[in-house]
């Protein structure tokens, strides 16, 4: 996970992440107008349930509430399970194939908290305004720190004291707060998914609270300049986005579902075995992040096939 985060550049700068000025959704925006310059037709609020399959071949998708739109390649960009168990039957496709999206480990373990500020934090480490509060900001002060946030959600519970990887938007893009406000974004491990007992509003707030009282030990201001608080559970991602287990990369990174082994082995090159439905997601090979990567291979092969 730690070597996929830092993989990749951005325009010549090794292991760089960038901000998308307006937020990550002008990223979507910048795509899709791109799309229907190209002749491209998006519907949005138009969920698939299942795809339409004759005589082995993908002919078309058959939306909730009945509409049916017929196409010659169906490309899916969920998540393995939702691509193979849920738009499609299972029992149509060969059970080596069923066997490895069962076995497809998901485990979602991150929350997102996220603060609108009416100020800037003051870090004790570093105090003042600088130039560490527009870069990320981590709180994961020793190995050990790490691996006892991590033994919490082991055992089913969220860390007491999380690791955190911090930015503040509107450091580098004004328009993301009103002028001398600000927006926190707070990526928390570990908050597993299969919590004990699971998630509840009242465990969710006592997630949130335990993000703001570890990080207000680093930046003792913080408290007193929350206007807002947004706390997102894995259960949270998995309800708002669709994504199983809330995991953020459509499934873990781990080496047994990296490569070719992703989503499982044979059938990781983006074709399934139903002809003309292919997978483009990040459950695919090279896995979660916003780069495009999974999208641009299959889009490749897809043309291949095509030619
Ligand atoms: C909380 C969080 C924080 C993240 N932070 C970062 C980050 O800082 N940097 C980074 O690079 N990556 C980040 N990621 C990961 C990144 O967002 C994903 O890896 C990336 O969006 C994957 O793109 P995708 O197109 O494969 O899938 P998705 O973005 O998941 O797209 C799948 C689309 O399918 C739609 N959909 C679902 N079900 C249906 C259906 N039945 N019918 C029709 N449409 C459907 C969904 O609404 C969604 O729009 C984060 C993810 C999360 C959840």
């Amino acid at each position: 996970m730690l070597r996929h985060h830092y993989m990749g550049e951005i325009d010549g700068a090794f292991r760089a992440w960038v901000f998308q000025k307006g937020g990550t959704g002008a990223i979507s925006g910048a795509i899709a107008s791109a799309a229907r310059a190209h002749g491209a037709e998006i519907r949005t609020d138009a969920a698939v349930e299942r795809v339409i399959v004759r005589g082995g071949r993908a002919t078309g998708v058959a939306l909730e509430g009945g509409e049916e739109i017929a196409a010659n390649v169906v490309v899916s960009g969920l998540d393995p399970r939702l691509t193979f168990t849920r738009l499609v039957e299972p029992q149509s496709l060969p059970a080596d194939l069923v066997e490895g999206v069962r076995r497809y480990k998901f485990r979602g373990s991150s929350g997102k908290v996220n603060l609108a500020l009416a100020g800037l934090p003051d870090f004790t480490c570093l105090p003042g305004h600088g130039p560490h509060l527009r870069g990320a900001i981590s709180i994961s002060p020793s190995i050990d720190y790490l691996e006892r946030a991590y033994d919490d959600a082991k055992y089913g519970e969220f860390s007491r004291h999380p690791y955190m990887d911090i930015v503040i938007p509107s450091m580098i893009d004004p328009g993301m707060a009103p002028p001398g406000k600000h927006v926190m974004s707070i990526f928390v491990q570990y908050a597993p998914h299969n919590l004990n007992g699971g998630w509840t509003d009242e465990k969710r707030e006592a997630f949130g609270d335990t993000v703001v009282q570890t990080l207000s030990r680093y930046a003792p201001n913080l408290e007193s300049l929350i206007l807002h608080r947004q706390v997102l559970t894995p259960a949270d991602i998995e309800r708002i986005t669709g994504l199983t287990e809330g995991n953020i990369f459509q499934g873990e990174l781990a080496l047994q579902q990296l490569f070719f082994l992703r989503p499982v082995p044979q059938w990781a090159k983006y074709r399934t075995p139903i002809r003309g439905y292919w997978q483009c997601g990040a459950g695919t090979h090279p896995g979660g992040g916003i780069m495009g990567g999974s999208g641009r291979l299959a889009a490749l092969e897809i043309l291949k096939a095509a030619a």
